[in-house]
């Protein structure tokens, strides 16, 4: 791509100049400002303003801090302002969990957010629930869908703005800073905003002029629209607190593998990519500077709480030296490939994933030597590390979190390449290193899209080519003979099942799919002891409770099939549908009352949505309570099949509360009467003193 050309620089550095000018200027206003305050005003300090940054998928040397292909003039100017942090690393290449860390102080085995689409502790303390314990107002503006509210980070905020996620994936820079200012307006000090930018995530489509500045790098197009967007932001935030001392810290979540040792996207490796990712910290009373010392987002938490006026040892500007931990454990609780830890201190990074991997990133950013046998670290990194994975590896299974979201969750997630994983984490005995299988990576991130967009055909060639390269790969069995089920294939879909079988025999996702498989198929008898067995182990799992029911329906077995969606209404969020299938189920075992009250259940959660209104105007007839079943029939849409029905009982109601216009509703069901209402209207005592024909 081209270089930014000489003016633009001379450009640059005055811009830096003026504002370096500017911040003198500013400090010593603002120091003025709090001894004022301090006279009038007792001695109480005035609190700091504070605004959190995060930049998701952001390289560090993919800024104009580090870099001159792409212009940053925004970031590079607060870093020249304040401390800019050369070896600051993700706690594990992923979006949700690193926040997790930056709002909690924890690593991911300590908060036990390993990956995308978990919900968080409820028991966790967060940043903002203590910053408002400190008298700050709280708010943030989010702008992927790995961060919905829904997992649990907005908790303790008193604004979380993640409006976006009802109709996409993510939002854009533009509309997430526009947000932000808008709340700042007339807030007072004071307070503590996060704004979260997810534009340099894939995939890459930079808006104009970025496109065209960028036309080969369209990631760096998207990291120059961020930076855009960040001066509207900081200058807005600075604008906010004049007089008043503020903070900020911008961090990214983790990086981008940009083909790096071969990953394209991130989430599968730890090399410094993905896991080295900006930092810097600026605000009233912090001198301009760079550090050397590995650094932690998790560190984000104590420097805020520092600022806020706590007094944290573990803050980004302390005097603490530790080694630095990130974990990077997909390929390992997706594919029971090998568990990848690392530790950095003083420029020396260990990784550990089956084997070892050493380099001194200062002088080998790139990762090229590995000096293992050629030096020997400090043996706090091999305790750090050693301690870390254990605690890592000794971690029950997740899968209750898992079971918790809804396809609709898990659909968005598949839209960013984010897979769901099976929940129990195995290590293989043939298991590979994930360093040597990046040649699977693409292939994996395309066949879960296809998977979860329902492109089964296209998801079982991709499928077959991995199995190929990694033919104990359980997951890929299993998915490859789903996919073969949903398109028909049943001999296909057997082979691939028995095939997940022999590697992994006591899975339940196995049989689970496999007894939905049999379901398909009308095998009742088959489906029902397996996914009996599934719930022995996993009693909450939505998927396999609602299939069950249905099995048990089918076979006749009602009041068992009862029991299942009693407990389903029981742990789901709105269960709409559930309680409409309750009703049906209620109906047909004669409960009148009860499926009254499970149809009114349903209807008050579904709205417009709710559809079973004939059925609960006849329970109404049943009860005698004619007024409130000629409100439900009239709520009949036409186009209703059974919308004869709901004339006739209509008419029937209207006769029994002596409507005025009776005759008409009579005459209306004759005439749109269909074979199984005509002889019931022509026999009806009710409608014998009425001319209708
Ligand atoms: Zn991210």
């Amino acid at each position: 791509m081209e270089k930014p050309d000489s003016k633009q620089f001379a450009r640059a550095t005055l811009l830096v100049c003026i504002l370096a000018l500017m911040v003198t200027a500013c400090s010593q206003e603002s120091g003025e400002a709090e001894s004022s305050n301090a006279k009038t005003k007792s001695s109480k300090p005035v609190s700091t303003a504070i605004l959190l940054v995060t930049l998701d998928t952001t390289r560090a040397d993919r800024l104009g801090i580090e870099t001159r292909d792409v212009d940053t003039p925004n970031l590079k100017t607060l870093a020249d302002r304040g401390v800019y942090f050369k070896q600051a690393y993700s706690v594990t290449p992923t979006t949700l969990p690193s926040h997790t860390s930056m709002m909690t102080g924890l690593y991911p085995a300590d908060h036990k957010v390993r990956e995308n689409a978990r919900q968080i502790d409820k028991k966790l303390e967060l940043l903002p629930a203590l910053l408002k314990t400190r008298g700050y107002k709280t708010a943030a503006f989010v702008s992927g869908y790995p961060l919905s509210s829904q997992f649990g980070l907005s908790r303790g905020f008193g604004h979380y703005d993640d409006a976006f996620v009802s109709s996409a994936a993510e939002r854009s820079a533009t509309e997430t800073t526009d947000l932000a200012i808008s709340w700042l307006k007339g807030k007072a000090s004071p307070l503590f905003m996060w704004v979260h930018y997810f534009d340099p995530h894939d995939p890459y489509q930079p808006p104009e002029p970025f496109k065209s500045q960028y036309p080969d790098e369209p990631y760096l197009g998207e990291i120059a629209y961020m930076d855009q967007q960040f001066g509207r932001l900081l200058t807005a935030f600075e604008d906010h607190n004049q007089g008043r001392p503020w903070k900020i810290i911008v961090v990214g979540d983790h990086g981008e593998g940009l083909g790096d040792h071969g990953e394209t996207l991130h989430g599968n490796l730890l090399y410094q990519g993905t896991m080295r990712v900006p930092l810097i910290v600026a605000g009233t009373g912090i001198e301009a500077g760079t550090s050397e010392r590995a650094v932690s987002v998790r560190q984000v938490f104590d420097t805020v709480l520092n600022w806020s006026g706590e007094d944290r040892p573990g803050g980004l500007l302390g005097e603490q030296v530790e080694p630095v931990l990130a974990e990077a454990l997909k390929p390992y609780m997706h594919f029971g490939w090998q568990p990848q830890f690392m530790a950095v201190l003083d420029g020396i990074k260990v990784i550990m994933s089956g084997d070892t991997e050493i380099y001194d990133v200062r002088t080998d950013p790139a990762e090229a030597n590995n000096l293992d046998s050629v030096i020997e670290p400090d043996p706090a990194l091999w305790d750090a590390i050693e301690s870390y994975s254990s605690l890592a590896l000794a971690e029950p299974d997740t899968e209750q979190q898992q079971q918790a979201l809804s396809q609709d969750a898990l659909d968005k997630l598949a839209s960013l390449g984010y897979i769901g994983s099976p929940g129990r984490s195995r290590l293989r005995e043939d298991a590979p290193n994930p360093r040597d299988m990046v040649h699977l990576y693409h292939d994996m991130d395309i066949a879960a899209e296809y998977f979860f967009r329902q492109d089964y055909a296209a998801a079982i060639t991709v499928f077959t080519r991995i199995l190929e390269s990694d033919p104990n790969n359980f997951m890929t069995a299993l998915r490859l003979a789903v996919s073969y089920s949903v398109t028909g294939d049943d001999i296909q879909a057997q082979k691939f099942f028995d095939r997940a079988k022999a590697i992994d025999p006591a899975s339940a996702d196995l049989r689970h799919y496999q007894a939905m498989h049999y379901m398909k198929n009308e095998q009742w008898d088959l489906a029902q002891p397996l996914f009996e067995s599934v719930l022995v182990e996993s009693p909450d799992r939505l998927t396999t409770l609602a299939a069950l029911a249905k099995v048990y329906s089918s076979q006749g077995e009602l009041k068992k099939a009862l029991l299942q969606l009693e407990r389903i209404v029981k742990i789901k969020d709105s269960p709409g549908i559930e309680w409409t299938r309750l009703g049906l189920l209620r109906m047909a075992l004669s409960d009148t009352k009860g499926a009254i009250r499970a149809f009114e259940i349903s209807q008050k959660m579904m709205g417009d949505q709710f559809t079973s209104h004939l059925d609960l105007g006849v329970l109404y007839m049943a009860e005698r309570r004619f007024k409130d079943a000629a409100a439900s029939l009239d709520k009949v849409s036409s186009r209703h099949p059974a919308y004869p029905m709901a004339l006739y009982k209509r008419a029937q109601t209207s006769v029994l509360l002596r409507e005025k216009d009776r005759e008409k509703r009579v005459r209306q069901a004759w005439l749109q009467a269909d074979r199984t209402t005509r002889p019931l209207i022509e026999t009806e005592r009710l409608f014998q003193d009425i001319s209708f024909r």
